[in-house]
């Protein structure tokens, strides 16, 4: 069952807050099932920043999680390694910030169907998951702008 509940806020990763598309040949290194873009990624919001917004968040009831999709072409291995990839980017770069979600689905899976609250927010750099998202949804160019307003009129 799927519950409407706007206090939550989810983003993807790729594109969104880690600049997988940065890292020097990414492509041909998700093509040969090499996850260390993931890892390698900078960031691209100020995370120090990001992280006291979320937590701020958190204390007035938001629920914060992760909604990113794994590399293209599945293969078990890979997506386990991509998975934990991920989870350790998270970790390295938002460490203060307990994610009440984290889901990293199989490419093309929407993103709607994947988490609990899709009444919530999105952030995320590719139209289609926003239009296809329930709540509202936002591109990576205002996240900070964005939760500060948020966190200031909730
Ligand atoms: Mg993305």
């Amino acid at each position: 069952m799927k519950d409407i509940k706007e206090k939550a806020i989810y983003f993807d990763m790729d594109g969104t807050i880690a600049n997988l598309y940065a890292v020097e040949g990414w492509l041909g290194m998700l093509r040969a099932y090499d996850p260390t873009p993931y890892e390698q990624a900078k960031v691209m919001v100020n995370m120090s920043t990001l992280a006291r917004l979320l937590n701020k968040l958190k204390t007035k009831g938001y629920h914060i999680g992760i909604v990113s999709w794994l590399s293209k072409i599945p293969q078990p291995i890979y997506d386990t390694q991509v998975k934990q990839a991920k989870r350790k980017w998270l970790m390295q770069h938002l460490p203060s910030v307990e994610f009440d979600e984290i889901k990293i689905v199989a490419h093309g899976t929407p993103k709607s169907q994947a988490v609990l609250y899709s009444g919530g927010i999105l952030f995320d750099d590719e139209q289609g998951n926003r239009n296809e998202w329930k709540g509202q949804a936002y591109d990576e160019k205002n996240i900070l702008e964005i939760l500060k307003n948020l966190s200031k009129n909730t």
